[in-house]
């Protein structure tokens, strides 16, 4: 039996491509099921829906065999016990800094101006900073990074951004490029050498549609 963990969303829309090109098709669609364990059209082969930040945690500990992670994610997580064979190229958006368009990034930082930055991915940001050269105060979110400015618990975010239409419509300008996102292929470590004859297949298959 071959487990699979996916997050609801842009992800498992953006997987089921990849999935089909494997030769496996979900027997239901989470956004409309309740069910966090869905079948396939293959009897060895099942998907648990899982939030998106705990695919690396199922992981890691073999709950699931392999898993589809953003790069983000993946980064706060560590990546331990994790084989990371494939940059599946969706979910593709990048990670910066943003700050309200009335404030002066730039000269803040020039002033060595101690800053809070608002952030669900702390890890990313503390390095990103340090290697900068940057003093922050990072504080904590887990969602709706963008508020915090308004709000005045922070004056700039780490977010991540596509279109820029949420920082736009929240009157805010990406002030730093931090890195590019895209999500990747997890596979347990020890799974991969247990079930390499079931699971190489469809890596194989994976990076064959990615090409
Ligand atoms: P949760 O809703 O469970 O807190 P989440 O908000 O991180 O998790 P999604 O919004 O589905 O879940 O994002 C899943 C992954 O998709 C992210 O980890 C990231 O890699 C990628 N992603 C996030 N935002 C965008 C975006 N605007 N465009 C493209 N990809 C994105
Ligand atoms: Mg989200």
């Amino acid at each position: 039996m071959i487990t699979v963990a996916l997050s609801k969303g842009r992800i498992f829309e953006e997987t089921l491509p990849l999935l089909a090109a494997a030769g496996i098709v979900p027997s239901e669609n989470p956004e409309s099921s309740r069910k966090l364990v869905i079948g396939t059209n293959r009897a060895d082969v099942r998907v648990v829906i899982v939030r998106a930040s705990d695919v690396p945690t199922y992981v890691q500990y073999g709950a699931a065999d392999l898993g589809i992670a953003g790069k983000d994610v993946l980064l706060e997580h560590g990546g331990a016990g994790l084989y990371q064979p494939l940059d599946l190229k969706i979910a593709k958006c990048r990670m910066c800094v943003a700050a309200p368009a009335g404030f002066d990034y730039a000269a803040a930082v020039r002033r060595g101006a101690r800053l809070r930055v608002a952030t669900k991915y702390i890890n990313t940001a503390r390095e990103h900073f340090a290697a900068k050269g940057v003093h922050v105060d990072l504080i904590k979110l887990y969602g709706s990074m963008e508020l915090a400015p308004l709000a005045g618990l922070a004056e700039a975010i780490v977010d991540l951004v596509s279109s820029g239409g949420t920082l736009k419509a929240n009157n805010l300008v990406e002030v730093e490029d931090i890195m590019p996102i895209s999500s990747r292929l997890v596979v347990n470590q020890a799974a991969l050498k247990l079930k390499r004859e079931l699971l190489q297949p469809v890596i194989d298959a994976f990076a064959r549609a990615v090409k």
